[in-house]
């Protein structure tokens, strides 16, 4: 299994590497159903220098120039069990509607991902690597969101298609189009793990308040004690408490600038 120095594995410029593992959440949710901010010394608060990659992604202009996000999602299915991949369809054209409203509102345009693959093996993925246990991948270069339908509760399928999206966005917008010696490390891929994680909240926090709290404290109750595959995981995507703290940030205050993982210190992206 890839460790997370395997590059091969997660880095995000390279197709296939954007993706979302949550094995354990996974399982146990089958079981329960700006710059004035930063107006001090930058370098001092985000640890990095002013004009690095880090810094460039902290101070988008999409923290300060958006507003909370309408995340309502009227058009989905009252039951969104019954047919799994009709409610994420669904999701899907709501999370494009909110994302077009809010990068609008930073003067930026909104493309919808290439395509929405909902597929039920690893290998049908667009631009998958049949090698990790995930649930999502992210195709920055084809920009294609694939979503692995293998569960028949569709809520956690619903964050990981939120959180793939959150990629698209990151990538779309310029936030993950950084280049720099530091971009692509553990830490690089952590803030951007969590950050999607933040956003995949917000999108989610009006529509499904309750399955996101159990959802979130389902990630926040992960053991990090683990073997070499989760051991790689951890590193890539931040642990479970770290995860969850930016969920519940996300969820709570439903805006962008909630979840500028860029600009945080290292310990609330460890
Ligand atoms: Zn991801």
């Amino acid at each position: 299994m890839n460790g997370a120095r395997d590059g091969e594995a997660w880095e995000p410029r390279r197709p296939g590497v954007i993706r979302r593992v949550l094995p354990t959440v996974l399982a146990f949710a089958v079981i329960l159903g700006g710059m004035a901010y930063f107006s001090g010394d930058l370098q001092d608060l985000l640890g990095t220098a002013p004009g690095s990659p880090r810094s460039a992604a902290a101070t988008h202009g999409l923290y300060e120039e958006t507003g909370p996000i309408d995340a309502r999602c009227d058009t989905l299915p009252d039951d969104v069990d019954a047919d799994p991949a009709a409610s994420l369809r669904a999701l899907s054209t709501c999370l494009d509607r909110m994302w077009a409203a809010t990068l609008a509102q930073a003067d930026l345009d909104y493309e919808r991902p290439r395509e929405v693959r909902l597929i039920a093996a690893r290998d049908k993925a667009a631009c998958g690597i049949d090698d990790y246990d995930w649930a999502g991948i992210y195709c920055p270069e084809r920009r294609v969101v694939n979503v692995l339908i293998e569960d028949w509760h569709a809520f956690p399928m619903m964050f990981t298609l939120a959180h793939e999206y959150a990629h698209h966005v990151q990538e779309i917008s310029g936030i993950a189009d950084q280049r720099g010696s530091e971009v692509f490390d553990e830490a690089w891929s952590r803030r951007l793990e969590l950050q999607a994680d933040c956003l995949a909240a917000v999108t989610l926090r009006s529509s499904w308040p309750n399955q996101l709290e159990n959802f979130r404290r389902l990630a926040g109750g992960q053991s990090d004690t683990t073997g070499e595959q989760e051991s790689g995981y951890l590193q890539s995507h931040g642990s479970g408490a770290s995860s969850a703290a930016w969920m519940l940030r996300g969820g709570q205050a439903g805006t962008v600038a909630a979840c500028n993982t860029w600009g945080a210190p290292a310990n609330q992206v460890s």
